[in-house]
């Protein structure tokens, strides 16, 4: 977790990247003048939507929408000027009548399409389900029986749920604060929230026995939050798009721990953290009101001494006191200490059989040290997340949270703290990382996902004789782009690949990353020749048209394996090879172009 003063660091790391990343966006002298007739950039936003959006009573834009934009407003060199609502359904009458050029965070809907034109995704948001701790990983909704899901009343998650798990019982309600209230008393089971909304406001509001337990795979499931413009202001669209292009995952993260205060997908179960640490709080709390009557009190001391441990010896986890040494001889352990590392306490202390540290896993001891050294100059708790080798040889991964113990003169006698097990939370945190559906560079479907639509695709071609096509597209000499122009010129390229590709298609159509740079694309109900006539309107364009990365726009090609498939192919590796086969072709006939071959 961030502290004051490294939360005041990176924001002037984060100042100092965007005042010298200021210049970054090239546009066209068209451009630049249209940006000059413009002005300010007029917006509507919601004044009361935290952790995304909030204006205060100042009139202050914050949250991570708030930076998002000032990222865009910086790189463009325009200012953005709020015209004030008071809700956010005033935000949307005043946008539908025009009375301000965008509105820069929300969800593209059909509705919503009517008057506005949305920019690429500023920020994708996945919504989680969120439980009692007790709750087990969701990973498939599909699986759970007699669950009740509580949700605001008439949202769109409403509805997908209702279509996609009949087997959930779903309760609504009409306020968002009863969601986790209800879940929180067991009046439900679950809700589904966003998970970056749902970090904020379990925070926020205290919800110590709510966890995130999973996540729907659907794409649908994952909120994609855009600017929508007046759809008359294209023009003004098409630039926005270009500073967001620009927009890093990392600048993204550290935008969310700002205003969230967790890792992002890392810390998932941060609730646990949080229980914790209240806990701990209560722990340390009672330690220091023992060390200071140690102070005035020799003769109380037996006596605390015995009921603390008591307290500590029925704590679940290993709570310690050991010297501020290389080896953290402990002084102390409780019993917890063997079903955590296996050794009994008096094997441990004072390194009679083995050392704390021989059980710590060897590349992570250094930076334990180094944090507890940072604490100690800070004069403040340290936690840290490490891994450690049990007895029996099984790695474990654990939490520790601990505090220097003082003298009358400032010394360190050594260290009290708590280590607990985190493995279950870690194994859960990369099981949902995994089920994570979309690729974080491009905001496609990754590999995984793209197999399951594959197979879905095929599933219903068999069922119902519906014929698809699917095109392989790769790059060509895409390495040579890396190597004059650098990695993040790369990535800018994969970026505007895929939303060049997005440009060309249908809603219908499933565009997804399926490697470094091959791409892969189904269209549904299209035949050899229709999956052949977009491929080569794509190339065709690429001829044309340069990729705005780098120091000077440059071009790209690519060559595009097609194939088309009915109800005689029955396994995704069937249609792969022979799509694979017509990419191979294509690049051994000299690349840029397109070949199509039947099953
Ligand atoms: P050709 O397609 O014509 O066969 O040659 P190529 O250079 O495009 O293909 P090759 O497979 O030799 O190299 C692909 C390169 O793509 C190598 C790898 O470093 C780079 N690459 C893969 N993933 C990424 C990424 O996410 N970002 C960037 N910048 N480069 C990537
Ligand atoms: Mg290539
Ligand atoms: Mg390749």
């Amino acid at each position: 977790m961030l502290k004051a003063g490294n939360r005041f660091l990176l924001g002037m790391m984060i100042m100092f990247l965007l005042l010298s990343s200021a210049n970054a966006v090239e546009l066209t002298s068209q451009e630049r003048a249209y940006l000059d007739k413009l002005g300010a950039v007029t917006m509507c936003v919601d004044p009361d939507w935290e952790p995304y959006e909030r204006v205060d009573e100042q009139g202050n834009f914050t949250g991570i929408a708030a930076d998002l934009v000032e990222i865009v407003s910086q790189r463009l060199n325009i200012p953005f000027v709020i015209v004030p609502t008071v809700d956010w359904q005033e935000t949307l009458e005043v946008s539908r009548e025009g009375g301000c050029m965008l509105i820069p965070f929300l969800n593209q809907t059909a509705e919503r399409e009517e008057w506005l034109t949305f920019t690429e995704p500023l920020f994708v948001a996945p919504n989680v389900f969120i439980t009692r701790n007790e709750h087990d990983f969701i990973s498939d909704p599909a699986e759970l029986v007699d669950r009740t899901v509580v949700l605001p009343h008439g949202t769109s998650m409403e509805e997908f749920l209702r279509r996609d798990y009949p087997n959930l019982n779903i309760l609504t309600v009409d306020d968002e604060h009863d969601c986790y209230r209800m879940v929180s008393e067991g009046e439900a089971d679950m809700t589904l929230r966003s998970l970056t909304i749902a970090a904020f406001i379990i925070r926020r509001d205290g919800w110590f026995n709510l966890k995130i337990a999973g996540q729907p795979p659907e794409a649908h499931y994952v909120n994609h939050l855009r600017m929508g413009v007046l759809k008359e202001m294209q023009g003004l669209r098409d630039i926005l798009n270009k500073a967001i292009l620009t927009i890093t995952p990392r600048e993204r993260e550290e935008i969310i721990n700002r205003h969230v205060n967790i890792e992002y997908l890392q810390t998932v179960d941060l609730t646990w953290i949080m229980r914790m640490g209240a806990f701990l709080g209560v722990l340390l709390a009672v330690s220091f009101y023992w060390n200071h009557r140690l102070k005035n009190a020799f003769a109380d001391l037996r006596e605390s001494e015995r009921s603390k441990s008591v307290l500590i010896s029925n704590i679940p986890g290993m709570a310690y006191r050991c010297l501020y040494d290389r080896e953290w001889t402990m002084e102390f352990v409780s019993r917890g200490c063997q079903e955590l590392t296996g050794y009994k306490s008096e094997e441990l202390i004072n390194n009679r059989v083995v050392s704390f540290n021989t059980l710590i896993v060897p590349e992570d001891r250094e930076n334990i040290f180094k944090v507890w050294e940072k604490a100690r100059g800070a004069k403040l708790p340290a936690e840290l997340e490490y891994r450690i080798i049990t007895a029996d040889k099984t790695v474990k991964w654990v939490y520790e949270k601990g505090v220097f113990v003082y003298d009358d003169h400032d010394n360190v006698l050594g260290i009290e703290g708590l280590i607990i097990d985190i493995s279950d939370r870690k194994a859960a945190e990369e099981k949902l990382s995994s089920i994570a559906a979309t690729d974080e560079l491009t905001g496609l479907w990754n590999r995984r996902r793209f197999m399951q639509a594959l197979q879905q695709e095929i599933m219903l071609a068999k069922r119902y004789g519906q014929i698809f096509s699917l095109l392989m597209l790769d790059i060509d000499h895409f390495k040579s782009i890396n190597d004059s122009f650098g990695h993040d010129v790369g990535d800018a390229t994969l970026q505007h690949f895929s939303m060049v590709i997005k440009r060309h298609i249908r809603e219908v159509d499933i565009p997804a990353r399926y490697g470094g740079e091959e791409f892969m694309l189904i269209l549904p109900k299209t035949d050899l020749d229709g999956g052949y006539l977009i491929a080569e309107r794509l190339r065709k364009y690429l001829e044309t048209n340069p990729i705005p990365a780098g120091p000077e726009p440059f071009h790209i090609s690519v060559s595009i394996g097609v194939t088309a498939c009915g109800p005689e192919i029955t396994e995704p590796d069937q249609v792969l090879k022979i799509v694979d086969n017509a990419l191979y072709e294509a690049k051994n006939a000299g690349r840029n172009r397109t070949v199509k071959k039947t099953v």
